[in-house]
């Protein structure tokens, strides 16, 4: 048994007498108030100082005894990748915290090493990160003092929700559903409970960003979004509705008991091949309410770099870039048009462990191993601006935000550049050719962002043909006529050749099950990227507009998105409709 309580040494007593001697010997002074008080303040705090010491000491003993390694977390640097692998409510309920962790190594900090249920818990961290953990012994206050460090962790979600969703049950539905008119059909002849099951299966086979559940007059409407264009996948009768709304309220952490107030949740779709998140909105609607989940499915930030559809000599000036070890790269484009996918992309290509990469989110869609993602919390004023000048305080290399939305980030961001970091961001314009006004109409400096910024890149999402159904057919002349005229206007600086349009067979998809009768299936990026050069550095004013970029751009030789994209119709990815969709066809 080990008794509690504090162990001095004789050194250190007679430290306290002298402390104590000196003070109250001065004789010659009369001690005042504030003397007084002087003394006893540092007195009390000499005795905690050493009543710690003996904490300390006693809980090395313990570790002795138990044969496990100590150590004082008192002044250990913990690093918040550490931290988060364990919550804080695990934290406080096994009175253990990791305090070291690298790609090999985990070292877990307990108060009782010899509990059970801790070698439990560090077997199960083992597993979860392929570590190696070692257990060490730590003092109450050590634990309280490393454990008060979560206070100053940038908030991550967390997430209790949830659905498991079982190999087995994943695995019958998605074999009963090869293509989409399945789905109704496999529903029909479900129980209600597993009509959500059925819903959220099949998204994930299809790769469906968002399902959508609707309530109308007579029936219940489930729609996915597909390479983004909803489409109708199944009907339900209207009796299931109190069944199946009740069930995603419940599981997304929603008030069951409120259908007129729009309302936001998330859950998790726990699967063994990795979890899925799911973010909840409810809105009330003249028939009930409507419900959109939107699957943030982890497919979609396996997207390497060479999949993204760079035309082959922009790819190579572009990796140039990104491999450059400071500087702005800006993408810019509506919601939706894969801006994220983009940055994730080129982080996951700058994700070598001699870098060190932090991003700041709004939220984290993505986990990307080896990165430190936070996400901004405007509640706790941890703003992209604020968040920022804290994430350049940690020595970073590459630095992602999720947007440059105000001056303030602006021009942090801009300085960051300046000063030896790689800063990702997205900005609010229509082109690329927009993001330098916006970035002066943000207040940014013309010669401090000439040197700061790398490369700008305006992009949309179309759709790729499907393979399927692939057929050479004949586009409308004046569809042709447009691309021709584009296509004569392609930069001579670019270095692409001109298609002879006489020569070329142009594709569409007639149609069939496996794209839903659609035609298409798949996306892919088109582009207009302007990187930085002499000529448009010396250019930058406080007055250069967006066309005036665009013009030196397309002369320094960039290639504009309907350029792009007519280019990928001749080759047979996409059709020219899906490009004059996007893009206008200017
Ligand atoms: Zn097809």
């Amino acid at each position: 048994m080990h008794k509690h309580g504090v162990f001095f040494s004789m050194n250190e007593f007679s430290s306290i007498e002298n402390l104590f001697k000196k003070q109250s010997s001065s004789k010659t002074k009369k001690i005042s108030d504030l003397d007084e008080n002087l003394v006893n303040e540092r007195f009390e705090k000499k005795i905690s100082e050493l009543e710690e010491k003996g904490k300390e000491k006693q809980a090395q003993q313990e570790a002795e005894a138990l044969h496990v390694p100590y150590i004082s977390l008192k002044a250990f640097p913990i690093s918040p990748e550490a931290l988060r692998l364990l919550c804080e409510q695990e934290t406080q309920k096994y009175k253990a915290i990791v305090f070291y962790f690298d790609a090999v190594q985990l070292r877990l900090g307990c108060v009782y090493p010899q509990k059970p249920e801790v070698q439990q818990l560090l077997h199960e961290l083992n597993e979860r990160h392929k570590t190696q953990g070692t257990i060490y012994k730590i003092s109450e206050q050590s634990f309280l003092y490393a454990s008060k460090l979560y206070a100053t962790l940038p908030k991550i979600r967390t997430i209790q929700k949830g659905i498991s969703v079982t190999e087995k049950e994943l695995a019958n539905f998605q074999s009963q559903i090869t293509i989409y008119n399945d789905i109704q059909s496999v529903i029909q002849n479900a129980s209600i409970t597993d009509v959500l099951t059925i819903l959220l299966s099949a998204a994930l086979k299809f790769g469906t960003s968002d399902v959508h559940i609707e309530t109308e007059q007579k029936n219940i409407i489930a729609r996915y979004r597909i390479d983004g264009v909803l489409q109708d996948i199944a009907t339900l009768p209207k009796e299931s509705w109190k069944k199946i709304i009740s069930r995603i309220k419940l599981i997304s952490g929603l008030k069951m008991n409120r259908t007129d107030i729009p309302q936001d949740g998330r859950f998790t779709i726990f699967m063994n091949e990795g979890d899925t998140d799911v973010r909840v909105s409810t809105i009330p609607t003249v028939f009930g309410e409507s419900v959109v989940m939107r699957l943030l499915q982890s497919s979609a930030i396996q997207v390497e770099f060479s999949e993204l559809g760079y035309r082959p000599i922009i790819e190579k000036k572009l990796r140039y870039e990104i491999e450059k070890p400071h500087g702005m790269i800006l993408t810019t484009g509506p919601t939706g048009s894969g801006k994220t996918t983009t940055l994730y992309a080129i982080l996951k290509t700058l994700n070598t462990p001699d870098r060190k990469i932090i991003t700041l989110e709004d939220p984290i869609e993505y986990k990307l191993k080896g990165v430190n993602q936070s996400q901004i919390d405007h509640q706790k004023e941890y703003t992209f601006a604020s968040g920022l000048r804290s994430i350049l305080r940690q020595d970073p290399d590459v630095i992602m935000i999720g947007e440059i939305r105000d001056a303030e980030t602006a021009d942090i961001s801009i300085n960051a550049a300046l000063t030896g970091h790689l800063l990702l961001s997205t900005i609010h314009t229509n082109s690329a050719a927009g993001t330098i006004p916006r970035l002066i109409a943000m207040g940014a400096k013309p010669f401090l962002l000439a040197p700061a910024l790398n490369t700008m890149m305006g992009q949309r999402l179309i759709r790729r043909i499907c393979k399927n159904c692939r057929e050479p057919y004949t586009p409308d002349a004046a569809h042709l006529q447009i691309v021709e005229e584009q296509i004569k206007k392609i930069s001579p600086a670019s270095g692409e050749t001109i298609p002879d349009l006489s020569k070329v067979n142009f594709f569409h998809g007639k149609g069939c099950p496996i794209c839903h009768q659609t035609g298409y299936k798949g996306r892919v990026g088109i582009y207009e990227i302007i990187i930085m050069n002499d000529a448009l550095r010396n250019a930058l004013s406080q007055d250069l507009s967006e066309y005036e970029v665009k013009r030196l751009a397309v002369e320094q030789g960039m290639i504009t998105m309907t350029q792009d994209g007519f280019l990928k119709a001749i080759d047979g990815i996409t059709t020219i409709e899906e490009v004059l969709k996007a893009t206008g066809g200017e």
